[in-house]
C-alpha cells in the first residue's frame, strides 16, 4: 500500500509532491514500497511544477560528455532537443565535457541558459571514458556547479529529447528506471555477480539506468564519490563490474535509496516497441554502432 504523498518519509517539507496524483495512474507502480514516488505521464500538472519552480528560482545543472566520436554523432541533436524540452522555463547551465572543445557546436539558447566547455582526456577504454565520468562530476559540483546551481542532471549524450523533461522530475536524488527491466522479474537484472567487485549485488529491488541520474548537488556529489571511489578499489582489485559505472549505480541506489523514481518515459529504448502503460516519449535512445563509436 502506498503512503499519502505527504506521508512519504522522505520527504519532508517538499511540498510540491503533495501535488502528484498516485492514483491516477492504476495500471503502473507509482511508488516504491519505501516511499519515493515513480513518476508517470498523466501523475502530475506540468504547469504547477514549472511555476512551483520559477518562484524558487532555481538553476539546474546538466552535464554531458562527448568523447572521441560521441561529440561528432550525438552531441549537437542532444544539446539542440535539450532547448526544446530540458527544464524549459527554468534557468539551466550546460556542462559539456569533450577532448576537443574546438569542435562543440555553437548553440542558439533561450535566455538564462549558458553552457561551459570542460576539456577531459580520451581515455583509450571506452568503458573508462564512462566511468571516470563519476570522478570529472564529482570534482565538477565541488568547483563549479554548487556555486550556481541546486539541481543537477548527468545524462549520456547518446540519446535525443523529443517529449518534455521537466521540473517534475526534480528531486533529492533521482533515479531513472531501466526500459529493459521495469516489467521484468528481478531474475532478469544484470546486476554484478561477482563477489569480488565492490558492486556486487546479490539481490536488489530495482535496475536503474545509467543514462539518467540527477538530484540536489549535495546528493550527487555524494553519489559520485562514493562510485568513483568503489571504481577504484575494484582497480586496485584487477575486477570491473560487468555493467561498469550502471553496475556501481545501481549498488548506490540499493543502499541509498533515491527519493524519486523516472518512469522509463523518461529514456526510452523505441525498438522495444509499443507498451501499453508508455504514453509519452522525452528521451530516446539513438541508434549506436558499437564498434565505430567505441574505437
Ligand atoms: N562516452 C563518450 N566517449 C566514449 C565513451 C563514452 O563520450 O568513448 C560518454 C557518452 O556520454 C556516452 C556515455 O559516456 O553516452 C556512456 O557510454 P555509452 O553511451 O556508450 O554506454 P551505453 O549507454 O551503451 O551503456
Ligand atoms: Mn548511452
Amino acid at each position: 500500500k502506498c503512503p499519502l504523498p505527504h506521508e512519504y518519509p522522505l520527504h519532508p517539507g517538499n511540498h510540491v509532491d503533495n501535488s502528484l496524483d498516485l492514483w491516477s495512474r492504476t495500471d503502473v507502480q507509482t511508488c516504491t514500497y519505501w516511499g519515493a514516488p515513480i513518476i508517470w505521464d498523466g501523475m502530475f500538472d506540468p504547469e504547477y511544477y514549472d511555476e512551483f519552480y520559477r518562484k524558487q528560482n532555481i538553476t539546474v545543472a546538466l552535464t554531458v560528455f562527448a568523447v572521441g566520436r560521441y561529440l561528432d554523432l550525438y552531441l549537437e541533436k542532444f544539446l539542440t532537443s535539450a532547448e526544446q524540452h530540458f527544464m524549459v522555463g527554468q534557468r539551466v547551465v550546460y556542462y559539456v565535457f569533450t577532448d576537443s572543445p574546438e569542435k562543440v557546436p555553437k548553440i542558439k539558447m533561450a535566455a538564462f541558459r549558458t553552457l561551459f566547455t570542460f576539456k577531459v582526456e580520451k581515455y583509450s577504454r571506452w568503458q573508462d571514458v564512462s566511468m571516470l565520468r563519476m570522478k570529472m562530476i564529482s570534482d565538477i559540483i565541488d568547483s563549479h556547479v554548487r556555486h550556481h546551481a541546486q539541481y543537477i542532471f548527468c545524462l549520456d549524450v547518446d540519446q535525443t529529447f523529443v517529449g518534455r523533461f521537466g521540473t517534475e522530475a526534480l528531486g533529492d536524488m533521482v533515479a531513472l528506471l531501466h526500459s529493459f527491466y521495469y516489467r521484468r522479474p528481478k531474475f532478469f537484472y544484470t546486476y554484478d555477480q561477482n563477489p569480488k567487485s565492490t558492486a556486487y549485488i546479490k539481490t536488489g529491488d530495482m535496475y536503474y539506468h545509467a543514462a539518467v541520474f540527477g538530484g540536489t548537488w549535495q546528493r550527487v556529489k555524494n553519489l559520485t564519490q562514493i562510485c568513483y571511489d568503489a571504481i577504484m578499489q575494484d582497480k586496485m582489485n584487477h575486477v570491473e563490474a560487468l555493467w561498469h559505472d550502471e553496475s556501481h549505480l545501481n549498488k548506490y541506489f540499493l543502499l541509498n535509496k533515491p527519493t524519486k523514481l523516472l518512469s522509463p518515459e523518461y529514456c526510452w529504448a523505441e525498438y522495444i516497441g509499443y507498451r501499453r502503460d508508455i504514453h509519452v516519449h522525452r528521451l530516446v535512445w539513438a541508434e549506436k554502432n558499437y564498434k565505430f563509436v567505441r574505437q
